[in-house]
């Protein structure tokens, strides 16, 4: 099955006959304009890329808030895990501690990150289905006036969960706090506003709903806060102050080399988000999607993990079915067949599998995947 030599051809014909659409939620599925912007080579320091980078930050400001005079973006190399880390090791100061509100694999992560930087930490954990438990936030905060930052991850990839950041970001305020909030996978595909929010740091990355590659992530913050900064990080490479500092007062440059095409196709994604009519548009996109493919599946005897009121856009997991005769490496076998990847499941107390709908995906698809799962429903 696994031809080395057969998978390391690359053939664009078939490439472009075959589409092969990616269920999950980053790296998705791109469209031709974005993947076309990388046959073009760039020079990390040429001026017209690093005026790419420029527009790049500033748009990303745009949309994350009308208050954009007080926020910046910062770009870091590497996949989403290492913005998260970069803001982690880079915002806390020495004598400061965190609070990780955690309900799955991505707030483990943070909690995870602060624990190896030897950041002080608590964290409260609700467990996978549950969400983050408000009332223990504000116990927690009064109780522990040490604790100098709240961490919360926006849509909680592990489940879809979406957790509510509005409400956290009021505690969080309530009590003087920093505030980050991961929202790898929402910004771009939900509306929000981070000053609205009262966000200080928010986290993201090119191969979510912005629908770039994967390569790079980002960090939009508020710039007073960023300035205290200087000095703290834990790390040179992932210092988000110093990667910040450079690109700010050198135009754009990056401190080490930079994904120029992952970049380039970056930009055209974000091109592409406003010509599909914004953040509000692909939220409908989204929306639209996902109920199709809930819909369908329900009419195929699949049940969600959440209650709709707790589900978002983006990504779903559907429990296994009771059949014994179930298993989800087949099923991912044949949709891969047909043309569709599907997703494992990532929670330890049920047997899951995921469908994500962010990329260049839509209602149709899922009609399209939800005959497909019919036509194969070996478990029957
Ligand atoms: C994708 C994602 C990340 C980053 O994961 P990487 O594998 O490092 O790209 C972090 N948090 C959430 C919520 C995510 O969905």
């Amino acid at each position: 099955m696994n031809n080395p030599k057969e998978v390391s051809t690359l053939n664009i014909d078939l490439i472009e006959n075959n589409p092969y659409l990616l269920l999950t939620p980053g790296p998705l599925s791109t469209s031709k304009r974005v993947k076309a912007a990388m046959l073009k080579d760039w020079c990390t320091w040429d001026d017209d890329y690093n005026r790419i980078v420029q527009d790049i930050r500033a748009k990303l400001v745009q949309l994350a808030t009308k208050e954009s005079s007080l926020y910046t973006s910062v770009l870091m190399q590497g996949s989403g895990s290492f913005c998260v880390e970069s803001v982690i090791g880079s915002v806390i100061p020495r004598d400061g501690k965190i609070l990780v509100m955690a309900n799955g694999a991505y707030g483990q992560r943070m909690a995870q990150m602060a624990k190896m930087l030897n950041i002080s930490l608590i964290v409260l954990d609700s467990g996978e289905i549950q969400p983050p438990d408000l009332d223990l936030l504000e116990y927690t905060l009064r109780k522990e006036s040490d604790i100098t930052h709240v961490a919360v991850v926006h849509c909680e990839t592990t489940t879809g969960m979406l957790n509510p950041i509005e409400a956290v970001g009021y505690l969080a305020k309530k009590y003087n706090k920093t505030y980050i909030v991961d929202a790898m996978s929402s910004f771009g595909g939900i509306p929000m506003d981070i000053a609205d929010l009262q966000i200080d740091f928010l986290i993201s990355s090119a191969n979510k709903c912005i629908q770039g590659v994967p390569g790079f992530g980002f960090i939009i913050a508020k710039i007073d806060e960023m300035k205290k900064c200087a000095g703290w990080a834990r790390s040179h490479s992932l210092d988000l102050f110093d990667q910040w500092d450079k690109m700010e007062n050198y135009n754009g440059k990056w401190r080490f080399t930079s994904p120029t095409h992952v970049v380039r196709a970056f930009y055209e994604a974000l091109k592409e988000l406003s010509d599909e009519g914004g953040v509000i548009a692909r939220y409908n996109r989204y929306k639209t999607s996902q109920r199709a493919l809930v819909k369908g599946m329900k009419v195929l005897g699949f049940e969600t993990l959440l209650p709709d009121a707790l589900q978002s856009p983006i990504i779903t997991s559907f429990l296994y079915p009771e059949s014994e005769a179930f298993q989800f490496q087949t099923l991912y076998e044949k949709l891969k067949l047909r043309g569709f990847v599907i997703y494992p499941g990532k929670i330890t107390n049920a047997n899951t599998f995921r469908i994500g709908n962010i990329g260049e995906v839509e209602a149709a698809d899922m009609i399209r995947l939800v005959d497909a799962i019919q036509q194969e429903q070996f478990w029957k």
